[in-house]
């Protein structure tokens, strides 16, 4: 790959690339901030247009168009971390990190969900957050729709996929709408997953970045942060080293210098390097705990007529009605590879299951596991996680209730068969009764194919220091101006899709960086 500032439209002194590292090298600046995903991304666009200089490191490397690879396994080993196949241990959970300019926005659906005021709620009462209500996030969500020109989805590329979930909702009486995504001139080509070739997602490499850029920020990407810098409660900057995109090898040293430090490295990272920085920031003994996910289960049906489910965009809609219930219901595309992994069956019998897939539609659903925690701990060497976590018994009764739930809207929007993707249920069911059996057969967390790429709390906040790593403003409770702004410092999973609560909560973080600069 020859990626250059001149090939992603940036000026090139603000912006560096692998081929521009010569030698080892030392910056300095008013906040260094790690990680260039969504919740990086926005902070760093806040302080550089606030007027503070702002080094943003990034150990992925930037992504053009023509850098996407269309399949999707090969797209998975090009920006995802471990390959894509990173995974838990104890109840085994598949979740995918990027590795990429711009983080999980490069591949992820683009949905925007404003969490329900019930979530901030329960999160003010259970964590000593007095600050952290529906209505005084608001102004933040509302900063950052503006931005990114978050809109729900329109009709004219929904695609049949999406319109059935619709349709079946309706006919049951479940409520259910288009969802909201950050994308501008949206085509519904399906493909967020392996990269907007047609550059209508607003990811982060094509929206904040730039615009941070516009007002001074420098970029470094290819460059692996290894360790936070401190000198009694302050952080006084990171060290690390330049890293070839793709073989990981690493080559020149680098220091940078800051007035803040601000982490925003995802929240299995973000934990690592504290780690590995004499276990910084751990007074309450929780970095690297109460790992939660947003486990997603999903059912495909088989309609009579043509679906053709690569056209549309890739998730289009949602049901909220059984938010109180733990999950939410969304329609889904994943290119035939991903796809694959749920089927039944191997060579020619699987084969011809795809026979159907222009007669496919997946739903799925995302549960509120709160039961279900783990932990994240360094490996033997380097800065990949170890990941442990167990789906509690009362959590997959929420996934298995939710299982019959999609069953009972795709029957009702006309499928002929459903593909349940459930070990030791039948491998199809074609009516409803059949699919009574999700209510009737004991369902057990290893019999689901579930995976989770929301992944949150971490180094959660929370108003009682012996009890949180941050305060409610990401500001960590032993260090003075060392910031977490990544969906590490959510205290509780939130219900619907992490991205824009985690934007919005580190734009308001941006404003007390600002007071403190
Ligand atoms: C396939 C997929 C689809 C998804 N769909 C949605 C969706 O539609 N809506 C939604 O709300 N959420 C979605 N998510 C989740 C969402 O993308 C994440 O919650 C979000 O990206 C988290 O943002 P973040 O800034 O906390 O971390 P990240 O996006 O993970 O960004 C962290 C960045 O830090 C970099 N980094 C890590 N360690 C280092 C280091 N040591 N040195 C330098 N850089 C480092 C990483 O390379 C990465 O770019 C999806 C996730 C996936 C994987
Ligand atoms: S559906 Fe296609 S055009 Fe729309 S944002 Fe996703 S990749 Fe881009």
């Amino acid at each position: 790959m020859s990626v250059s500032a001149r090939t992603v439209g940036i000026a090139p002194e603000c912006l560096r690339v692998f081929t521009d590292y010569d030698a080892d090298f030392e910056l300095e600046a008013d906040a260094v901030v790690v990680g260039s995903g969504p919740c990086g991304a926005v902070v760093a666009h806040s302080l550089a247009e606030a007027g503070h200089s702002v080094v943003l490191l990034e150990e992925g490397p930037p992504f053009t168009p023509r850098d996407f690879e269309f399949e999707g396994s090969l797209s998975m080993a090009r920006t995802l971390r471990e390959g894509g196949l990173r995974s838990t241990s104890g109840t085994i959970l598949p979740t995918m990190q990027a590795i990429a300019l711009g983080g999980g926005s490069l591949v992820n659906s683009a949905i925007c969900v404003r969490p329900p005021e019930f979530v901030f709620e329960e999160w003010s009462n259970r964590f000593d957050l007095e600050h952290t209500t529906r209505e005084s996030l608001d102004p933040h969500f509302d900063a950052v729709a503006d931005f990114l020109g978050i809109a729900p989805t329109p009709d004219d590329v929904q695609g049949r996929r999406n319109l059935l979930m619709k349709e079946g909702c309706d006919a049951l009486g479940y409520s259910s709408e288009p969802i909201a995504r950050n994308v501008r001139g949206c085509r519904g080509s399906g493909e967020c997953f392996t990269g907007c070739r047609a550059r209508a997602k607003q990811s982060m490499d094509i929206s904040y970045i730039p615009e941070a850029m516009r007002h001074g920020a420098k970029v470094l990407t290819s460059v692996q942060v290894q360790g936070v810098l401190s000198d009694g409660r302050r952080a006084t900057g990171i060290e690390g080293q330049v890293v070839e995109p793709f073989t990981g090898a690493t080559s020149h040293r680098f220091r940078v210098k800051g007035k803040v430090v601000v982490l925003a490295a995802g929240c299995m990272a973000t934990p690592i390097l504290l780690q590995r920085s004499d276990d910084m920031a751990n007074k309450s003994g929780q970095v690297g705990n109460n790992l939660q996910f947003h486990p997603g289960v999903a059912i495909a049906g088989i309609f009579p007529d043509i679906v053709n489910p690569q056209f549309g965009a890739t998730q289009g809609y949602q049901s909220l009605e059984f938010l109180k219930d733990g999950f939410k219901l969304e329609s889904l595309w994943a290119p035939p590879a991903v796809a694959a992994v749920r089927m039944p069956g191997f060579g020619k019998a699987l084969l011809e299951r795809f026979a159907d897939l222009p007669y496919l539609a997946n739903w799925d659903a995302i549960g509120s596991t709160h039961r279900s925690v783990g932990t994240v701990r360094p490996r033997r060497r380097g800065l990949d996680p170890n990941l442990h976590w167990n789906l509690h018994p009362e959590d997959v009764k929420i996934l298995t209730h939710a299982l019959w739930v999609i069953a009972e809207i795709l029957f009702a929007a006309g499928a002929r068969k459903i593909i349940p993707g459930v070990i030791g249920l039948p491998a199809e069911m074609y009516s409803l009764d059949e699919a009574r059996v999700f209510q009737s057969h004991p369902i057990r967390a290893r019999d689901l194919v579930s995976a989770g790429n929301h992944a949150f709390c971490t180094t959660r906040m929370h108003g009682d220091a012996s009890m949180g790593v941050v305060n409610e403003f990401g500001r960590c409770h032993d260090f003075d101006n060392l910031y977490i702004t990544d969906t590490g410092i959510f205290p509780r999973c939130p219900s619907v899709n992490p991205m824009f609560t985690g934007m919005a909560l580190a734009h308001r973080a941006s404003q007390q960086i600002i007071d403190a600069l």
